[in-house]
């Protein structure tokens, strides 16, 4: 196999290795690549990105970005099969690679979704409700984000070369910052093919991406006060790279994800016998050997109620020695190499240091069976379990992460004691526990759940479902504090707040409708001099505004609606008993007849662009409505957010108010309307 020459992306062009150092494969020790940065201008990379790549993803959309995603995950999905064969050479099974490759181009879908279903078609982000801060409505405020107008520098680890370059992409992409991508050098072949088929794609406007293979050189020293740099790898090299002048000086954005001492507790009642027992052991012996341990979320620490200990080492180890560690193209290995022989030296030297609190009880790295490789040559381990029978005297349990097939065994008492032997990681990515008892569970989350970016809760309820103990969800929150890095990725949307600048806006209702695509209370109302239902999706203006004459309620619109519905509750049919509930004079109209009288009042009857009524949020009923009140009705639209190329939401801003234009109820009403 010829050298690889691994390819940096920089300023719209492809640069070939200078200054090149080689990287072996850690299967077989050969060196497969080459890559060098030497030479490149990282201030100008910068520029180009701000310049180039930053105003051409701002001009689009957070759909038209989401879109984008979309076509680039189909991209990469459908000519994946090439990274498997990359993925083999970084040590990795088959296995491995589907949590790499698929579970990054997942990650990119969920985004491209998530952006459409949970943001605007527009270019503000608005969070949360507007803020009334005068008494009369005419002074709010309101909070909105848009993108930074700098460049987000990723440095990735080495364990995920595909997904770790895809899950901090697509918050970044979706956002609208354009980012340059530094994968780590071992096993950067994978990551330059999956990259180079991002940019053959042609779907990224220029400059959004940029790509270096090798060092970082002076990059970090021309960062300003726009631009990210979000971090995965170790602890030492984040507290290095966030202490570094031109970011302490711009408060650059630091993201860090770095080694977490992460735990997992099998609860007092998960006896030897029940489901949870049983997924534990699964689970635990997953988290040792897939990736060969080399993943932040690995189960590090197992923490077992004492009077179970010695059944649950039986279990894992029986459990262990099924594992096949070999090569990871031969369809019987379990378990692969680790990424390097350099990183094969620090699992030995960190469980040495382990070791001396604890007692290695299964696996001998001197002494294991090892498929279709050699062991002088390849990177290879075997899967090691530790006990530690003092978990509060001992440190290095808690404090020394062996990134590879490792984990240690410990006891102990009751809840508390198994929260704080957790917490004692000093801040971790993930815990988990295997209870069927929803008592030790709150008991745990309350104990623990600060301590934890995540917390994992398994019970014979969730069945073959769960995702288990070490997979990030590009849903659910990535990251930890303290000595996780204390920072966060992913969370759905909470991932793309990152990439932007919340900004507190304040002015009038008629500034914050301009400046947040939504029409805000008090803002001017436009008469379109046609009924808004009669008006396609693309006609309807923001603001476009109907009020509907009165209509009287009856005493005998009540009970109608009453004995219709058969909701005859004393509010609405028993006049003692309504004075007596402090809410109500007397009797008191439904609010369901109310809000079906608004839609008597404000709908437009005939066929037309309105095809369904999907729904309302916020509905709130302020004021009673009495029989001989009179209620009326304003209708707006308040946002419009295309769904396809058919049809589109429809968001009304609805108010009822009374014959002493007090409003009575208000809530925003959805509706599909045709283009
Ligand atoms: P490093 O922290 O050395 O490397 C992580 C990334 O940072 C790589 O892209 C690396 O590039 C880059 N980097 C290293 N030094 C600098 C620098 N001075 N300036 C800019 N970038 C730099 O971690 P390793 O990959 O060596 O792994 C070491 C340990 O980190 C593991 O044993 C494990 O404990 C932990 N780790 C934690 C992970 C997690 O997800 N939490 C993932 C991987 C590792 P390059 O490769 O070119 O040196």
């Amino acid at each position: 196999m010829s050298v690889m020459q691994l390819r940096s992306y920089a300023l719209g062009a492809w640069v070939a290795p200078a200054g090149a150092r080689p990287i072996r494969t850690p299967v077989t020790g050969e060196v497969v690549a080459e890559a060098g940065s030497e030479g490149l201008d990282f201030a100008a990379m910068l520029e180009h990105a701000r310049r180039v790549g930053g105003p051409a993803l701002r001009k689009m959309t957070f759909h038209e970005r989401a879109r984008m995603l979309k076509a680039l995950a189909q991209h990469l999905h459908e000519r994946r099969e090439p990274l498997y064969e990359l993925s083999l050479l970084t040590g990795a099974t088959r296995a491995d690679s589907l949590i790499d490759i698929d579970g990054g181009i997942g990650t990119l879908f969920v985004y491209a979704s998530k952006g459409r279903r949970e943001m605007p078609d527009a270019h503000v982000f608005l969070d949360g409700p507007t803020e009334q801060l005068s008494r009369s409505g005419a002074f709010m405020g309101r909070h909105v984000c848009t993108p930074l107008q700098g460049a987000a520098v990723h440095i990735n680890a080495f364990n995920f070369p595909v997904w770790g370059m895809l899950e901090k992409l697509a918050p970044t992409l979706l956002a609208g910052v354009p980012a340059i991508v530094k994968p780590a050098t071992q096993g950067a072949w994978l990551a330059e093919a999956a990259f180079r088929m991002i940019v053959e794609s042609g779907i990224l406007p220029e400059g959004a991406v940029q790509f270096i293979a090798g060092g970082v050189g002076d990059l970090l020293s021309h960062v300003g006060p726009q631009d990210v740099v979000s971090f995965t790898g170790s602890a030492a090299t984040a507290r290095k790279l966030r202490a570094a002048p031109a970011i302490l000086d711009n408060a650059t954005r630091f993201v860090a994800e770095q080694d977490s001492l992460n735990a997992s507790i099998l609860g007092p009642d998960a006896a030897p016998g029940t489901p949870e027992f049983d997924m534990f052991v699964r689970e635990a012996v997953k988290e040792i050997t897939v990736k060969a341990g080399q993943k932040c979320t690995a189960i590090r620490r197992i923490l077992a109620p004492a009077a179970h200990l010695d059944a649950l080492a039986e279990a894992l180890s029986a459990r262990l020695a099924e594992v096949r560690v070999g090569h990871p193209a031969l369809p019987e290995t379990r378990m692969g190499a680790l990424a390097s022989a350099a990183q094969k030296a620090d699992v030995l030297e960190a469980v040495g240091r382990i070791g001396a609190e604890a007692r290695r009880i299964f696996g001998d790295p001197e002494n294991f069976q090892l498929l279709g490789a050699d062991p002088d040559k390849g990177a290879f381990l075997p899967p090691m379990l530790l006990r530690c029978d003092d978990p509060d005297g001992a440190r290095a349990p808690h404090e020394i992460e062996a990134f590879g097939p490792v984990s240690t065994l410990m006891p102990y008492r009751d809840a508390a004691h198994a929260a704080a032997l957790a917490n004692r990681g000093g801040g971790s990515l993930v815990a988990s526990v295997f209870t069927d008892d929803p008592d030790f569970a709150r008991d745990l989350a309350l104990a623990s759940a600060a301590w934890h970016g995540r917390l994992y809760f398994a019970d014979r309820g969730i069945g073959k479902e769960g995702t288990g103990h070490g997979s990030p969800l590009p849903h659910m929150v990535h990251g930890g504090p303290g000595r996780a890095g204390g920072g966060e990725e992913l969370g759905g949307v909470r991932g793309v707040m990152h990439y932007m600048q919340r900004t507190a806006v304040q002015g009038s209702p008629r500034m914050l409708t301009a400046i947040g695509g939504e029409w805000v209370r008090g803002a001017p109302e436009i008469d379109a001099g046609v009924h808004p239902f009669a008006r396609r999706f693309g006609e309807l203006r923001i603001g476009e505004t109907i009020h509907t004459p009165a209509r009287t309620i009856t005493l005998e619109d009540i009970e109608r609606f009453a004995h219709f519905t058969g909701d005859t509750f004393y509010a609405h049919m028993d006049e003692e008993a309504a004075r007596a509930n402090p809410f109500f004079p007397g009797r008191v109209a439904h609010g369901y007849l109310l809000l079906s009288f608004a839609a008597g009042l404000f709908v437009q009857p005939d066929p037309g662009p309105v095809l369904a009524n999907t729904g309302l949020d916020n509905l709130r009923f302020m004021k009673p409505v009495s029989p001989g009140d009179s209620i009326k009705v304003r209708l707006t639209v308040k946002r419009k957010t295309p769904r396809n190329e058919s049809h589109g939401e429809v968001r009304w801003d609805v108010e009822l108010t009374n014959q002493n234009d007090e409003t009575v109820a208000a809530y925003d009403l959805l509706t599909m309307n045709a283009f």
